[in-house]
């Protein structure tokens, strides 16, 4: 038989359906399945297609520090590769400004894993788990910022904007942390990336080995 003559008139043969005797649970059934299909569709629109799109430029990120102070940034095996812990060279560490390295929304604000007990009263209390106290911010273009350990509930709220060098937390120790620091990490898209600071990358690319360099930060108020 010729393909043109398999796409002349069809006719299937199959006898009119005896709609009246459709149950109605199966229409219950299908519109349930119909509505879990488009809850489906709609979350895939709305958290994997904006992690499809293309990374934007990656913005203009400065240390999550005060402008002018020198810090130290280090990493050590089992970290995690780019994970950066700040520790600052002088003053005291607990509730030290943490602020935005670039302007965005705040999309967490909340615990990570569960505090623990180390405060600056009780700096050997109780370990927690995971990042603690922490926030994290969306710079758009797929880029990211995140900060943990921080000593209290953050400052901000999740769907805030915050501008560069906006203070969002002090500086702690909650969650699984030995000593206060600030755990800092950039993300593009899905993944963690080298962290970069007024242009310059940090070098810390590794946890294979430990790393401890010193940067003086450029988070200043514009126009200074
Ligand atoms: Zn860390």
């Amino acid at each position: 038989m010729s393909a043109s003559a398999m796409l002349g008139p069809v006719t299937t043969g199959r006898p009119a359906r005896a709609r009246t005797h459709r149950r109605p649970r199966s229409r219950i059934l299908l519109v349930l399945l119909a509505l879990v299909a488009v809850a489906a569709v709609v979350g895939v629109a709305v958290v994997v297609v904006p992690m499809l799109r293309p990374a934007g430029p990656r913005p203009l990120f400065q240390m999550p520090v005060a402008c002018g102070e020198t810090w130290q940034l280090s990493t050590y095996p089992g970290h995690d590769d780019y994970d950066v812990d700040f520790f600052p060279v002088e003053g005291e560490t607990w509730g030290r400004p943490v602020l935005a390295s670039y302007a965005g929304t705040v999309t967490v604000a909340g615990v990570n894993g569960s505090l623990g007990g180390r405060t600056p009263e009780n700096p050997e209390g109780p370990r927690g788990r995971g990042g603690g106290y922490w926030v994290k911010i969306d710079h758009g273009g797929t880029w990211e910022t995140q900060y943990l350990h921080l000593l209290e509930p953050p400052l901000v709220e999740v769907g805030q904007k915050v501008a560069q060098g906006e203070q969002i937390g002090k500086l702690g120790s909650t969650g699984n942390s030995g000593a206060p620091h600030l755990h800092y990490e950039q993300r593009r898209g899905w993944e963690k990336v080298e962290t970069y600071f007024d242009g310059e990358p940090s070098g810390i690319t590794t946890d294979e080995r430990e790393q401890i360099l010193r940067r003086v930060s450029n988070n200043c108020p514009a126009g200074s």
